[in-house]
């Protein structure tokens, strides 16, 4: 009988670690899953306007800003990278150069 219990307490626990690795899997996807919708999102605005709609030239750097604010790097150091981390100081100095 106890054999059977100590079985039962061994497969919960692993139940227990799965479970516990899966859900930090699914919130590392969903982070993913939210870059990849800001990036998916400023890609498409950076696509030229359709057949009818009013092309809009942006100045090189109100696409710089636009995209800082968006939540993506500028700076040589990382650019292109998602700030994870709040305001980069890199970045910063850069907009406030130009
Ligand atoms: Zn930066």
């Amino acid at each position: 009988m106890d054999d059977h219990i100590k079985k039962l307490e061994d497969s919960l626990e692993e139940f227990y670690v799965t479970l516990k690795h899966l859900t930090k899997e699914c919130v590392s996807l969903q982070n993913e899953l939210e870059r990849l919708r800001r990036e998916n999102k400023w890609l498409r605005e950076q696509l030229p306007a359709r057949k009818g709609e009013e092309i809009v030239v942006k100045e090189g750097q109100d696409a710089l800003a636009r995209l800082y604010y968006e939540g993506f790097h500028v700076c040589h150091l990382q650019y292109g990278n998602l700030r994870s981390e709040g305001d980069c100081l890199f970045c910063i100095s850069l907009l406030k150069k130009q």
